[in-house]
């Protein structure tokens, strides 16, 4: 047994599709271990971000490495407040809308962006001591010795449901288009190339279909604690 609040030692990877309500679970996991959080989709918009206000076209994949070359990405690891800037231009807010939200998976799919941003969540995450990194190749491909590795998954319509919930959507057409843009983007990031989205070999998935969020959250610092312990 675990003392309640033994402090946690060790990296947790967040892996899966859009729409779980991943974000907010990794972080409530993150605070509750005392750990910092890493944010990777946050910094594949930010990336989105600087690509798009360089008019770049989105099937130019030189043109975007370039861009995000010459951009300055700043991301936060503290898990009590977010804050991502492109340039020293604050972009929070931008980066959850619908203009980046649809050209994000085009601009991750492109090699040379994916070994830059990978190589820069390496050393953001190199000296912390309890991590929660969360995103999409996290296990399988940025920090493969992690201390726990989950996967989270739900139903597809629970998580579109979750979204439109998040939006404040009630209508059935917005919210069968809501359930159209995350197979869209799913089904993008999970048969791209270049680390696509799926499970690690060693991780343990988390459905989360007919769970409350402090159920996940409560299941995920169980099992990084179990894992911490051996
Ligand atoms: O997690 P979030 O929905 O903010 O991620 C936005 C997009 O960033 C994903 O749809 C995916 O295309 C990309 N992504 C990725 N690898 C990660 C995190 C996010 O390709 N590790």
């Amino acid at each position: 047994m675990t003392a309640l609040g033994a402090s946690f030692r060790g990296q947790v990877t967040l892996d899966g599709p859009s729409g779980t309500g991943k974000s907010s679970v990794a972080r409530a996991v993150a605070l509750e271990l005392g750990a910092a959080y890493l944010d990777t989709g946050a910094m594949y918009r930010a990336a989105t971000v600087a690509v798009l206000d360089a008019g770049v076209d989105l099937d130019d994949d030189e043109g975007i490495a370039r861009v995000v070359r010459e951009a300055t990405i700043g991301i936060g690891t503290d898990a009590a407040t977010e804050q991502v800037t492109v340039d020293d231009v604050d972009v929070t807010d931008r980066i959850r809308g619908s203009e980046v939200t649809r050209a994000v998976s085009p601009v991750s799919a492109v090699p040379a962006v994916r070994r830059m941003l990978v190589d820069a969540q390496r050393a953001l995450v190199a000296d912390a001591d309890a991590v929660v990194v969360e995103g999409r190749d996290i296990g399988t491909v940025v920090l493969p010795d992690a201390t726990l590795k989950v996967y989270l998954t739900a139903a597809p319509e629970a998580r579109a449901e979750r979204r439109a919930d998040q939006l404040g959507v009630t209508d059935p057409a917005r919210i069968a288009a809501i359930a159209e843009d995350l197979r869209r983007r799913d089904a993008h990031d999970s048969t791209r190339a270049d680390s696509p989205l799926r499970p690690a070999a060693d991780s343990v998935t988390v459905d989360s279909t007919h769970w409350e969020r402090h159920q996940t959250i409560a299941r995920i610092v169980e099992l990084a604690r179990e894992r911490a312990e051996q």
